[in-house]
Protein backbone atom coordinates (compact mmCIF):
# COMPACT_ATOMS: atom_id res chain seq x y z
CA UNK A 1 0.00 0.00 0.00
CA UNK A 2 0.96 3.70 -0.51
CA UNK A 3 0.47 6.23 1.85
CA UNK A 4 0.71 9.72 1.12
CA UNK A 5 2.39 12.33 4.30
CA UNK A 6 0.95 16.07 3.61
CA UNK A 7 3.72 18.08 5.09
CA UNK A 8 2.73 21.23 6.91
CA UNK A 9 4.34 22.81 10.26
CA UNK A 10 6.15 19.60 10.94
CA UNK A 11 9.18 19.94 9.01
CA UNK A 12 11.40 17.23 10.35
CA UNK A 13 11.75 13.35 10.66
CA UNK A 14 12.12 12.66 14.58
CA UNK A 15 9.12 12.75 15.93
CA UNK A 16 7.01 13.48 13.25
CA UNK A 17 3.60 12.01 13.65
CA UNK A 18 2.52 11.36 10.06
CA UNK A 19 5.94 9.94 9.04
CA UNK A 20 5.64 7.67 11.74
CA UNK A 21 2.51 6.49 11.50
CA UNK A 22 2.40 6.34 7.56
CA UNK A 23 6.04 4.26 7.82
CA UNK A 24 4.66 1.87 10.09
CA UNK A 25 0.89 1.29 7.83
CA UNK A 26 2.36 1.17 4.50
CA UNK A 27 4.90 0.15 2.18
CA UNK A 28 5.88 3.29 -0.22
CA UNK A 29 5.61 6.63 1.92
CA UNK A 30 5.25 9.87 -0.64
CA UNK A 31 6.54 12.71 1.47
CA UNK A 32 4.63 16.11 -0.19
CA UNK A 33 4.56 19.72 1.02
CA UNK A 34 1.81 21.72 -0.97
CA UNK A 35 2.80 25.12 -1.53
CA UNK A 36 -0.23 27.75 -0.97
CA UNK A 37 0.80 30.57 0.68
CA UNK A 38 -2.58 32.70 -0.75
CA UNK A 39 -4.96 30.33 1.74
CA UNK A 40 -3.92 31.69 4.78
CA UNK A 41 -5.01 35.08 5.69
CA UNK A 42 -3.14 36.94 6.76
CA UNK A 43 -0.58 34.96 4.55
CA UNK A 44 3.22 34.91 5.32
CA UNK A 45 5.71 37.66 5.12
CA UNK A 46 8.86 38.04 3.16
CA UNK A 47 11.02 36.83 6.47
CA UNK A 48 8.97 33.69 6.80
CA UNK A 49 9.11 32.77 3.85
CA UNK A 50 12.80 33.27 3.39
CA UNK A 51 12.61 30.81 6.51
CA UNK A 52 10.59 28.23 4.76
CA UNK A 53 12.31 27.60 1.66
CA UNK A 54 15.75 26.85 3.69
CA UNK A 55 13.55 24.60 5.87
CA UNK A 56 12.12 22.71 2.83
CA UNK A 57 16.00 22.65 1.24
CA UNK A 58 16.84 20.86 4.93
CA UNK A 59 13.80 18.49 4.86
CA UNK A 60 15.14 17.75 1.24
CA UNK A 61 18.17 16.90 2.24
CA UNK A 62 17.52 14.56 4.97
CA UNK A 63 14.81 12.67 3.31
CA UNK A 64 17.37 11.82 0.73
CA UNK A 65 19.89 10.67 3.18
CA UNK A 66 17.22 8.31 5.02
CA UNK A 67 16.40 6.90 1.23
CA UNK A 68 12.88 8.75 1.01
CA UNK A 69 12.34 12.19 -1.60
CA UNK A 70 10.45 15.48 -0.83
CA UNK A 71 8.05 16.01 -3.34
CA UNK A 72 7.00 19.87 -3.82
CA UNK A 73 3.43 21.02 -5.62
CA UNK A 74 1.78 24.03 -5.92
CA UNK A 75 -2.08 24.85 -4.63
CA UNK A 76 -5.09 25.15 -4.20
CA UNK A 77 -3.83 22.29 -1.59
CA UNK A 78 -7.17 20.34 -2.07
CA UNK A 79 -6.51 19.84 -5.77
CA UNK A 80 -3.26 19.45 -5.27
CA UNK A 81 -3.58 16.44 -2.25
CA UNK A 82 -6.12 15.12 -4.75
CA UNK A 83 -4.13 14.49 -7.22
CA UNK A 84 -1.25 13.19 -6.11
CA UNK A 85 -3.11 10.73 -4.32
CA UNK A 86 -4.30 9.28 -6.92
CA UNK A 87 -1.13 9.67 -9.44
CA UNK A 88 0.48 7.54 -6.33
CA UNK A 89 -2.34 4.76 -5.79
CA UNK A 90 -2.65 6.27 -1.63
CA UNK A 91 -4.96 4.39 0.25
CA UNK A 92 -4.21 7.16 3.48
CA UNK A 93 -2.94 10.25 3.08
CA UNK A 94 -1.56 11.54 6.91
CA UNK A 95 -0.74 14.75 7.87
CA UNK A 96 -0.16 17.02 11.54
CA UNK A 97 -2.65 19.61 12.88
CA UNK A 98 -2.30 23.22 12.02
CA UNK A 99 -3.80 25.19 14.47
CA UNK A 100 -5.04 27.97 12.30
CA UNK A 101 -8.61 28.98 11.30
CA UNK A 102 -8.01 28.53 7.25
CA UNK A 103 -5.43 25.25 8.02
CA UNK A 104 -8.04 24.00 9.89
CA UNK A 105 -10.75 24.72 7.30
CA UNK A 106 -8.22 23.42 4.54
CA UNK A 107 -7.97 20.12 6.38
CA UNK A 108 -11.26 19.92 6.20
CA UNK A 109 -11.92 20.26 2.81
CA UNK A 110 -9.35 17.68 1.75
CA UNK A 111 -11.40 14.92 3.77
CA UNK A 112 -13.69 15.13 2.22
CA UNK A 113 -12.82 15.75 -1.09
CA UNK A 114 -10.26 13.04 -0.20
CA UNK A 115 -13.54 10.73 1.05
CA UNK A 116 -15.18 11.31 -2.82
CA UNK A 117 -12.07 9.00 -3.75
CA UNK A 118 -12.26 6.60 -1.26
CA UNK A 119 -9.40 8.13 0.57
CA UNK A 120 -8.52 8.90 4.38
CA UNK A 121 -6.90 11.78 5.60
CA UNK A 122 -5.60 11.21 8.78
CA UNK A 123 -4.72 14.94 10.97
CA UNK A 124 -2.70 13.50 14.03
CA UNK A 125 -1.90 16.15 16.59
CA UNK A 126 1.19 18.13 16.80
CA UNK A 127 3.18 21.60 17.00
CA UNK A 128 1.23 22.14 20.54
CA UNK A 129 1.32 20.59 23.54
CA UNK A 130 -2.37 20.42 24.10
CA UNK A 131 -5.54 20.88 21.89
CA UNK A 132 -6.32 24.23 21.50
CA UNK A 133 -9.99 24.08 21.70
CA UNK A 134 -9.97 21.77 24.66
CA UNK A 135 -9.50 24.01 27.58
CA UNK A 136 -12.38 24.71 29.69
CA UNK A 137 -12.81 26.79 33.02
CA UNK A 138 -15.22 25.86 35.49
CA UNK A 139 -17.86 27.26 33.90
CA UNK A 140 -17.12 25.55 31.10
CA UNK A 141 -16.49 28.62 28.83
CA UNK A 142 -12.64 29.20 27.37
CA UNK A 143 -9.87 30.89 28.81
CA UNK A 144 -9.55 34.38 28.39
CA UNK A 145 -6.58 34.64 30.65
CA UNK A 146 -3.34 33.17 30.54
CA UNK A 147 -2.82 32.31 34.60
CA UNK A 148 -5.54 29.80 35.35
CA UNK A 149 -5.71 28.75 31.69
CA UNK A 150 -1.21 27.85 32.39
CA UNK A 151 -2.62 26.54 35.76
CA UNK A 152 -4.85 24.32 34.53
CA UNK A 153 -3.42 23.00 31.28
CA UNK A 154 0.32 22.53 33.18
CA UNK A 155 -1.13 20.63 35.88
CA UNK A 156 -2.54 18.30 33.55
CA UNK A 157 0.27 18.01 31.11
CA UNK A 158 1.98 14.74 30.11
CA UNK A 159 3.35 14.74 26.93
CA UNK A 160 4.37 11.69 26.06
CA UNK A 161 8.36 10.56 24.90
CA UNK A 162 9.67 12.31 21.80
CA UNK A 163 9.83 9.22 19.37
CA UNK A 164 12.92 8.63 16.84
CA UNK A 165 13.53 9.18 13.09
CA UNK A 166 11.21 6.45 11.60
CA UNK A 167 12.83 3.82 9.07
CA UNK A 168 11.12 5.83 6.41
CA UNK A 169 9.90 2.91 2.83
CA UNK A 170 10.74 4.59 -0.73
CA UNK A 171 8.10 6.83 -2.34
CA UNK A 172 7.72 4.17 -5.04
CA UNK A 173 7.38 5.58 -8.27
CA UNK A 174 5.37 9.58 -8.76
CA UNK A 175 5.00 12.59 -10.91
CA UNK A 176 7.35 14.89 -11.16
CA UNK A 177 7.71 17.28 -8.38
CA UNK A 178 8.69 20.72 -8.97
CA UNK A 179 11.88 22.07 -8.19
CA UNK A 180 12.25 24.06 -4.40
CA UNK A 181 13.00 27.25 -6.54
CA UNK A 182 10.02 27.29 -8.53
CA UNK A 183 7.67 27.96 -5.38
CA UNK A 184 9.28 31.41 -5.48
CA UNK A 185 9.85 31.41 -1.78
CA UNK A 186 12.88 33.83 -1.54
CA UNK A 187 12.87 37.38 -2.17
CA UNK A 188 14.10 38.94 -5.58
CA UNK A 189 15.59 41.54 -4.30
CA UNK A 190 18.45 39.64 -2.49
CA UNK A 191 18.37 41.60 1.14
CA UNK A 192 18.09 37.57 2.36
CA UNK A 193 21.63 37.34 2.45
CA UNK A 194 22.25 38.97 5.39
CA UNK A 195 20.22 36.22 7.50
CA UNK A 196 22.52 33.52 6.12
CA UNK A 197 25.01 33.69 8.74
CA UNK A 198 22.56 33.99 11.44
CA UNK A 199 20.05 30.94 11.27
CA UNK A 200 20.27 27.70 10.22
CA UNK A 201 16.74 26.80 8.91
CA UNK A 202 15.78 23.28 10.05
CA UNK A 203 16.12 20.59 12.08
CA UNK A 204 19.76 20.01 12.27
CA UNK A 205 19.74 23.77 13.02
CA UNK A 206 16.91 23.58 15.58
CA UNK A 207 18.74 20.58 17.56
CA UNK A 208 22.40 22.80 16.77
CA UNK A 209 20.48 25.60 18.74
CA UNK A 210 19.08 23.55 21.74
CA UNK A 211 22.30 22.06 22.27
CA UNK A 212 23.88 25.56 22.49
CA UNK A 213 20.80 26.49 25.19
CA UNK A 214 20.90 23.77 27.35
CA UNK A 215 21.56 23.01 30.18
CA UNK A 216 23.56 26.51 30.92
CA UNK A 217 20.59 28.31 29.22
CA UNK A 218 17.90 27.00 31.11
CA UNK A 219 19.86 27.64 34.34
CA UNK A 220 20.32 31.25 33.51
CA UNK A 221 16.75 31.58 32.34
CA UNK A 222 15.09 32.96 34.79
CA UNK A 223 17.27 35.74 35.47
CA UNK A 224 19.03 36.21 32.09
CA UNK A 225 15.61 36.68 29.90
CA UNK A 226 14.57 39.70 30.23
CA UNK A 227 18.20 41.72 28.77
CA UNK A 228 17.93 42.37 25.21
CA UNK A 229 21.25 42.51 24.82
CA UNK A 230 22.35 39.38 26.15
CA UNK A 231 22.21 35.97 24.68
CA UNK A 232 19.55 35.01 27.47
CA UNK A 233 16.91 33.23 25.79
CA UNK A 234 16.75 29.85 23.34
CA UNK A 235 15.98 31.87 19.95
CA UNK A 236 14.12 28.87 19.05
CA UNK A 237 11.33 30.31 18.32
CA UNK A 238 10.95 29.86 14.36
CA UNK A 239 12.57 26.61 14.79
CA UNK A 240 9.33 25.58 16.87
CA UNK A 241 6.74 27.39 14.60
CA UNK A 242 7.62 25.22 11.45
CA UNK A 243 7.62 22.00 13.61
CA UNK A 244 11.81 22.04 13.11
CA UNK A 245 11.75 20.76 16.44
CA UNK A 246 9.25 18.72 18.44
CA UNK A 247 7.98 20.42 21.28
CA UNK A 248 7.32 17.45 23.46
CA UNK A 249 11.54 16.98 22.33
CA UNK A 250 11.62 20.34 23.77
CA UNK A 251 9.77 19.93 27.15
CA UNK A 252 11.78 16.98 28.07
CA UNK A 253 14.93 18.17 27.06
CA UNK A 254 14.44 20.79 29.90
CA UNK A 255 12.83 18.21 32.01
CA UNK A 256 16.21 16.19 31.94
CA UNK A 257 18.23 19.25 32.81
CA UNK A 258 16.18 19.83 35.57
CA UNK A 259 16.90 16.38 36.73
CA UNK A 260 20.65 16.13 36.37
CA UNK A 261 20.34 19.25 38.21
CA UNK A 262 21.93 21.42 35.73
CA UNK A 263 18.88 23.69 36.07
CA UNK A 264 17.13 24.76 38.92
CA UNK A 265 13.30 23.85 38.83
CA UNK A 266 12.24 27.41 38.90
CA UNK A 267 14.13 28.48 36.17
CA UNK A 268 12.90 25.35 33.60
CA UNK A 269 9.34 26.02 35.12
CA UNK A 270 9.56 29.70 33.65
CA UNK A 271 11.22 28.99 30.29
CA UNK A 272 8.12 26.09 29.95
CA UNK A 273 5.39 29.15 31.11
CA UNK A 274 6.78 30.60 27.99
CA UNK A 275 6.12 28.01 26.30
CA UNK A 276 2.28 28.04 27.97
CA UNK A 277 1.82 31.40 26.51
CA UNK A 278 2.48 30.00 22.91
CA UNK A 279 -0.36 27.56 23.98
CA UNK A 280 -2.18 30.27 25.27
CA UNK A 281 -1.78 32.41 21.91
CA UNK A 282 -3.72 29.43 19.74
CA UNK A 283 -6.43 28.95 22.87
CA UNK A 284 -7.17 32.32 21.89
CA UNK A 285 -6.93 32.61 18.62
CA UNK A 286 -9.46 29.25 18.02
CA UNK A 287 -12.04 31.88 19.84
CA UNK A 288 -10.71 34.98 18.38
CA UNK A 289 -10.30 33.57 14.31
CA UNK A 290 -9.43 37.51 13.72
CA UNK A 291 -7.02 38.13 16.14
CA UNK A 292 -4.60 39.76 13.87
CA UNK A 293 -7.01 42.52 13.29
CA UNK A 294 -9.96 42.65 15.57
CA UNK A 295 -9.58 43.84 19.26
CA UNK A 296 -10.49 41.35 21.56
CA UNK A 297 -11.40 44.66 23.82
CA UNK A 298 -14.24 45.47 20.91
CA UNK A 299 -14.40 49.14 22.74
CA UNK A 300 -11.02 49.95 21.23
CA UNK A 301 -12.12 49.51 17.60
CA UNK A 302 -13.29 53.05 18.05
CA UNK A 303 -10.06 54.33 19.68
CA UNK A 304 -8.65 57.89 17.87
CA UNK A 305 -5.54 57.02 16.20
CA UNK A 306 -3.21 59.82 15.42
CA UNK A 307 -3.25 60.99 11.73
CA UNK A 308 -0.36 60.37 10.13
CA UNK A 309 -1.08 61.56 6.37
CA UNK A 310 2.55 60.96 4.66
CA UNK A 311 3.28 58.20 7.14
CA UNK A 312 6.34 59.79 8.17
CA UNK A 313 5.93 58.76 12.05
CA UNK A 314 4.99 54.72 11.09
CA UNK A 315 8.60 55.03 8.51
CA UNK A 316 10.79 56.13 11.04
CA UNK A 317 9.55 53.79 13.51
CA UNK A 318 10.09 51.35 10.94
CA UNK A 319 13.38 52.11 9.99
CA UNK A 320 14.56 52.70 13.54
CA UNK A 321 14.77 56.19 13.68
CA UNK A 322 12.84 57.32 15.94
CA UNK A 323 15.40 59.09 18.54
CA UNK A 324 14.64 57.17 21.06
CA UNK A 325 17.73 54.92 21.26
CA UNK A 326 15.97 51.50 22.76
CA UNK A 327 13.14 51.79 19.99
CA UNK A 328 15.63 52.83 17.37
CA UNK A 329 17.89 49.27 18.52
CA UNK A 330 14.76 47.14 18.56
CA UNK A 331 13.98 48.04 14.99
CA UNK A 332 17.25 47.80 13.48
CA UNK A 333 17.87 44.51 15.38
CA UNK A 334 14.66 43.11 13.61
CA UNK A 335 15.59 44.73 9.94
CA UNK A 336 19.37 43.29 10.40
CA UNK A 337 18.06 39.80 11.69
CA UNK A 338 14.54 39.39 11.25
CA UNK A 339 14.29 38.58 15.05
CA UNK A 340 13.61 40.70 18.44
CA UNK A 341 13.65 40.21 21.94
CA UNK A 342 10.64 39.46 23.41
CA UNK A 343 11.75 42.95 25.71
CA UNK A 344 12.82 44.94 23.03
CA UNK A 345 8.88 43.68 20.72
CA UNK A 346 6.85 45.11 23.70
CA UNK A 347 8.52 48.15 24.08
CA UNK A 348 8.48 49.29 20.69
CA UNK A 349 5.26 48.09 20.82
CA UNK A 350 4.43 49.99 22.89
CA UNK A 351 6.24 53.12 21.20
CA UNK A 352 4.30 52.68 18.29
CA UNK A 353 0.95 52.10 19.57
CA UNK A 354 0.80 54.56 22.82
CA UNK A 355 3.93 57.12 22.36
CA UNK A 356 3.26 57.76 18.74
CA UNK A 357 -0.36 56.70 18.69
CA UNK A 358 -0.62 54.47 15.26
CA UNK A 359 -2.93 51.46 15.18
CA UNK A 360 -1.11 48.67 16.36
CA UNK A 361 -2.35 46.56 12.91
CA UNK A 362 0.49 48.45 11.44
CA UNK A 363 2.94 46.86 14.05
CA UNK A 364 1.16 43.59 13.85
CA UNK A 365 2.25 43.71 9.51
CA UNK A 366 5.73 44.85 9.64
CA UNK A 367 6.47 42.29 12.26
CA UNK A 368 4.73 39.88 9.66
CA UNK A 369 6.37 40.72 7.04
CA UNK A 370 10.18 40.98 8.79
CA UNK A 371 10.26 37.97 11.70
CA UNK A 372 11.75 35.16 10.75
CA UNK A 373 9.24 33.65 13.36
CA UNK A 374 5.88 34.90 12.49
CA UNK A 375 3.36 33.17 14.06
CA UNK A 376 -0.77 34.04 13.42
CA UNK A 377 -1.31 33.40 17.02
CA UNK A 378 1.50 34.44 19.02
CA UNK A 379 2.48 37.56 16.95
CA UNK A 380 -1.79 38.73 17.07
CA UNK A 381 -1.84 38.20 20.72
CA UNK A 382 1.41 40.00 21.43
CA UNK A 383 0.30 42.83 19.53
CA UNK A 384 -2.99 42.95 21.34
CA UNK A 385 -1.19 42.51 25.07
CA UNK A 386 0.92 45.68 23.95
CA UNK A 387 -2.06 47.86 22.93
CA UNK A 388 -3.85 46.70 25.80
CA UNK A 389 -6.82 45.52 23.85
CA UNK A 390 -6.23 42.00 24.15
CA UNK A 391 -7.74 38.91 26.27
CA UNK A 392 -5.26 39.57 28.81
CA UNK A 393 -3.31 42.71 28.10
CA UNK A 394 -1.39 44.81 30.27
CA UNK A 395 -4.09 47.47 30.66
CA UNK A 396 -3.86 50.66 28.52
CA UNK A 397 -2.55 53.15 30.92
CA UNK A 398 0.30 51.29 31.94
CA UNK A 399 2.51 53.03 29.26
CA UNK A 400 6.32 51.39 28.63
CA UNK A 401 8.70 54.50 29.11
CA UNK A 402 11.22 53.40 27.02
CA UNK A 403 13.97 55.57 28.77
CA UNK A 404 13.51 53.63 32.33
CA UNK A 405 12.79 50.39 30.24
CA UNK A 406 16.75 51.03 28.87
CA UNK A 407 17.95 51.93 32.04
CA UNK A 408 16.60 48.66 33.93
CA UNK A 409 17.14 46.20 31.15
CA UNK A 410 20.12 47.74 29.05
CA UNK A 411 21.85 49.20 32.05
CA UNK A 412 25.07 49.63 30.55
CA UNK A 413 23.66 50.53 26.89
CA UNK A 414 25.68 47.63 25.38
CA UNK A 415 22.26 46.84 23.13
CA UNK A 416 22.14 50.18 21.99
CA UNK A 417 25.44 50.68 21.58
CA UNK A 418 25.47 47.48 19.02
CA UNK A 419 22.60 48.67 17.05
CA UNK A 420 22.54 52.27 16.63
CA UNK A 421 26.85 52.66 16.65
CA UNK A 422 26.17 56.27 16.60
CA UNK A 423 25.42 56.65 20.04
CA UNK A 424 28.54 54.54 21.03
CA UNK A 425 30.42 57.06 22.19
CA UNK A 426 27.88 58.32 25.13
CA UNK A 427 28.32 57.16 28.56
CA UNK A 428 25.93 54.94 30.13
CA UNK A 429 23.85 57.76 32.33
CA UNK A 430 22.91 59.21 28.96
CA UNK A 431 22.54 56.75 26.37
CA UNK A 432 19.22 56.21 26.82
CA UNK A 433 18.08 59.88 26.40
CA UNK A 434 20.40 61.61 24.19
CA UNK A 435 18.41 64.75 24.40
CA UNK A 436 18.88 65.12 27.69
CA UNK A 437 22.47 65.35 27.95
CA UNK A 438 24.93 68.24 28.55
CA UNK A 439 25.69 69.71 25.07
CA UNK A 440 29.61 69.51 25.79
CA UNK A 441 28.97 65.77 26.50
CA UNK A 442 27.05 65.27 22.89
CA UNK A 443 29.99 67.24 21.88
CA UNK A 444 32.46 64.80 23.34
CA UNK A 445 30.59 61.74 22.42
CA UNK A 446 30.74 63.22 18.64
CA UNK A 447 26.86 63.56 18.49
CA UNK A 448 24.89 66.17 17.28
CA UNK A 449 20.99 65.42 17.70
CA UNK A 450 19.44 66.12 14.22
CA UNK A 451 22.92 65.60 12.26
CA UNK A 452 24.05 62.58 13.35
CA UNK A 453 20.74 61.29 15.27
CA UNK A 454 17.85 62.05 14.91
CA UNK A 455 15.91 64.30 17.29
CA UNK A 456 13.04 62.25 19.32
CA UNK A 457 9.65 62.18 16.84
CA UNK A 458 7.42 62.91 19.64
CA UNK A 459 8.22 64.17 23.59
CA UNK A 460 7.67 61.02 25.36
CA UNK A 461 5.80 62.82 28.63
CA UNK A 462 3.37 64.47 26.03
CA UNK A 463 2.69 61.80 23.67
CA UNK A 464 1.98 59.34 26.57
CA UNK A 465 -0.50 62.36 28.38
CA UNK A 466 -2.14 62.54 24.65
CA UNK A 467 -2.53 58.74 24.99
CA UNK A 468 -4.10 58.71 28.23
CA UNK A 469 -6.77 61.35 27.19
CA UNK A 470 -7.28 59.06 23.61
CA UNK A 471 -7.82 56.39 26.02
CA UNK A 472 -10.12 58.11 28.49
CA UNK A 473 -12.42 59.22 25.15
CA UNK A 474 -13.70 55.35 24.80
CA UNK A 475 -16.99 55.13 26.26
CA UNK A 476 -16.65 52.53 29.36
CA UNK A 477 -12.72 53.38 30.66
CA UNK A 478 -13.68 55.38 33.37
P1 LIG B 1 12.31 32.04 24.64
O1 LIG B 1 12.27 33.03 25.74
O2 LIG B 1 13.48 31.17 24.54
O3 LIG B 1 10.97 31.19 24.78
C1 LIG B 1 10.85 29.85 24.28
C2 LIG B 1 9.69 29.75 23.34
O4 LIG B 1 8.46 30.05 23.99
C3 LIG B 1 9.75 30.72 22.18
O5 LIG B 1 10.59 30.23 21.16
C4 LIG B 1 8.31 30.82 21.77
O6 LIG B 1 7.93 29.74 20.96
C5 LIG B 1 7.59 30.71 23.09
N1 LIG B 1 7.26 32.03 23.61
C6 LIG B 1 8.02 32.82 24.41
N2 LIG B 1 7.37 33.94 24.74
C7 LIG B 1 6.18 33.89 24.12
C8 LIG B 1 5.06 34.76 24.08
N3 LIG B 1 5.03 35.92 24.76
N4 LIG B 1 4.01 34.40 23.33
C9 LIG B 1 4.00 33.24 22.66
N5 LIG B 1 5.02 32.37 22.67
C10 LIG B 1 6.10 32.68 23.40
N6 LIG B 1 6.54 34.87 19.11
C11 LIG B 1 6.57 34.13 18.00
O7 LIG B 1 6.95 32.96 18.04
N7 LIG B 1 6.16 34.65 16.79
C12 LIG B 1 5.71 35.93 16.68
O8 LIG B 1 5.33 36.36 15.59
C13 LIG B 1 5.71 36.75 17.85
N8 LIG B 1 5.33 38.06 17.78
C14 LIG B 1 5.32 38.82 18.93
C15 LIG B 1 4.90 40.16 18.86
C16 LIG B 1 4.88 40.96 19.99
C17 LIG B 1 4.40 42.40 19.89
C18 LIG B 1 5.28 40.41 21.23
C19 LIG B 1 5.27 41.27 22.47
C20 LIG B 1 5.68 39.10 21.31
C21 LIG B 1 5.71 38.27 20.18
N9 LIG B 1 6.15 36.92 20.23
C22 LIG B 1 6.13 36.17 19.09
C23 LIG B 1 6.47 36.29 21.54
C24 LIG B 1 7.96 36.33 21.96
O9 LIG B 1 8.45 37.64 21.88
C25 LIG B 1 8.84 35.39 21.12
O10 LIG B 1 8.27 34.10 21.08
C26 LIG B 1 10.23 35.26 21.73
O11 LIG B 1 10.84 36.53 21.85
C27 LIG B 1 11.08 34.35 20.85
O12 LIG B 1 12.38 34.28 21.33
P2 LIG B 1 12.96 32.96 21.99
O13 LIG B 1 12.70 31.80 21.12
O14 LIG B 1 14.36 33.25 22.36
O15 LIG B 1 12.06 32.86 23.28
Amino acid sequence: STALVWLRRDLRLADQPALRAAAAAAERVVPLYVHAPGEADPAPGAASQWWRHHSLAALQAALAAAGSRLHLAHGPTVAALQHWARACGAETVYATAVAEPEAERTAREAAAALAEDGVALRVLPDGLLTDPHAARNRSGGMYRAFTPFWRTVRAQLDPPLPAPSPHLPPPGPTPEPEPLAALGLLPRVRWDRKLEPLWQPGAHGAERRLEAFLPAGAAAYGEARDYPGQAGTSALSAHLHFGELSVRRLWHALADAAEQGAAAAESVEAFRAELGWREFAHHLLAQEPRLHERPVDRRFAAFPWREDPDGRLLAAWQRGETGIPLVDAGMRELWATGWLHNRARMVVGSFLVKNLRLPWQHGEAFFRDTLVDWDRASNSMGWQWVAGCGADAAPYFRVFNPVRQGERFDPDGDYVRRWVPELAGLPKQWIHQPWAAPADARRRSGVTLGRDYPEPVVDLRESREAALAAFRSLSGTS
